[in-house]
């Protein structure tokens, strides 16, 4: 196992176009990140396997998107207004501002050291303001959303009704949430700007134990199927005292990042807490109508919601491996296939255009189904070690004798291995390796 450092892991995230610090050239916004070429592709591929996973391959879940600005009503029903709020206190001697909750030593200020400085804990809501429309007051104040749960909620009934969903199903939803988090950090870990991937699973309230175990399980082996260690995985089911306003029970997905144990995932038994409350403060009745035993009632939900940004930079440092080759350092990115921002990159061996054109015939060709990479520069051994940071599972490499033979040699990034492969069998042969 390489332990790699969050410093080794932002540098590349850098260096190869993942991940860049927003508004760099003015000098950076704490706590805002821009994917790059590499890292949009990677965080797409990652929302696409919970996409697929979760609404695609099934029968019981359907997809929603939601508005990022709701009316400020749903966050007084959902009780965030009120109650989403998180310790902060104040180092009198230095001035930083720290979350209670997260700090080792509650006495100790992380910034200056001292200890006692701390005024007295204060609740600080999260949610981001702003006005809708020109008047900027009280009456047109909204928040952006800080979780993109609520949006299912409100739209229980209408995807109900509009797609005869019938008890047990679900409704999942992929989208940026807010949070003004007081103490943001370790790169993209806490952000004040993220994407999350959830889903809202609405069941009898008898069966609830039975889909929050059944979703915890699912939840995750959907890691390890994409190649994250177990090793470096853990459940951690949450104190009593650390619940949700709207939980009862919570068990954490957690993740060996750098710096030690943290969460990826929570998977929350929501109870019928929401659509009670959004029924209590809109006038409309959302409980389910069971037309076989003629019952209304409020359904349970089981929460699964996980970080699309955060669970896109436990990918990376999965992935992340340095190993001795030749006396050298080797950096790969041991990426799941579905996960690579390139599946394969074209490398024709010289720059001359005889090679060049093979070459390109090849990208056009195998890009009918995958993102491709032709890659020209510098020698053949460069430009493999670029493709192994890079995490591209395949390289096919264009020599004088394709001219020939009208035949490519593949090198599989993980084993070095190389083989020979006919031109006109490329396809079918990466698709036998990469197709899912
Ligand atoms: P914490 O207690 O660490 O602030 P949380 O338990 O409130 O987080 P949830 O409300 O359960 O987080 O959010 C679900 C998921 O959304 C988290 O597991 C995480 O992956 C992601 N997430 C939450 N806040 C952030 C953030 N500030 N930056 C990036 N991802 C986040």
């Amino acid at each position: 196992m390489t332990q790699v450092t969050l410093e080794t892991i932002s540098n590349l995230a850098k260096k190869r176009g993942f991940v860049f610090q927003s508004s760099e050239i003015y000098g950076g916004i704490r706590s805002a990140y821009d994917y790059g070429p590499l890292g949009v592709e990677l965080l797409r591929n990652v929302k696409e396997q919970w996409w697929r996973s979760l609404v695609q391959q099934r029968d019981d879940v359907v997809g929603l998107d939601s508005a990022i600005i709701q009316a400020r009503a749903v966050w007084r029903a959902s009780g965030h207004e009120e109650v989403f709020t998180d310790p902060m206190v104040e180092c009198r001697n230095c001035n930083t501002r720290h979350r209670l909750d997260k700090l080792e030593d509650p006495e100790q200020c992380p910034s200056c050291g001292k200890r006692g400085t701390f005024t007295e804990p204060r609740q600080f809501n999260l949610m981001f303001k702003t006005h809708m429309g020109p008047v900027e007051d009280e009456d047109n104040l909204v928040y952006l959303r800080p979780e993109t749960a609520q949006g299912i909620f409100i739209n229980f009934e209408n995807v109900r009704r509009s797609n005869r969903m019938k008890l047990p199903f679900g409704i999942a939803q992929i989208g940026k949430s807010f949070r003004n988090e007081i103490t943001p950090g370790q790169f993209v870990f806490r952000t004040r700007e993220f994407e999350q991937m959830e889903m809202e699973f609405f069941c009898r309230p008898e069966e609830a134990d039975e889909w929050f175990n059944y979703w915890v399980e699912h939840r995750f082996s959907w890691y390890t199927d994409l190649g994250i260690d177990p090793d470096k995985l853990r459940l951690r089911p949450h104190d009593a005292d650390e619940l949700s306003h709207y939980s009862a029970g919570t068990s954490d997905i957690e993740f060996l990042f750098p710096w030690g144990w943290d969460e990826l995932e929570g998977i929350a038994n929501r109870t019928d807490y929401d659509l009670k409350q959004h029924t209590e403060h809109s006038g409309e009745d959302l409980r389910y109508f069971d037309q076989e035993t003629n019952e209304r009632f409020f359904p349970y939900v089981i929460e699964p919601a996980a970080g699309a940004t955060r669970t896109t930079f436990a990918f990376l440092i999965d992935a992340y491996t340095e190993e001795e080759v030749n006396e050298e350092t080797r950096v790969v990115l041991r990426l799941d296939p579905r996960l690579a921002p390139y599946k394969a990159a074209v490398l024709p061996l010289s720059k001359k255009p005889e090679l060049i054109e093979p070459a390109e015939k090849i990208a056009t060709e195998l890009r009918r189904k995958w993102m491709i990479e032709v890659d020209t520069t510098q020698s053949i051994g460069r430009r493999y070690r670029r493709q192994d940071e890079i995490g591209t599972p395949y390289c096919v490499t264009v020599d004088f004798d394709t001219l020939e033979d009208h035949a490519v040699t593949v090198r599989d990034r993980d084993s070095m291995a190389q083989e020979r492969v006919s031109t006109d069998r490329l396809l079918e042969y990466l698709s036998g390796l990469l197709d899912r």
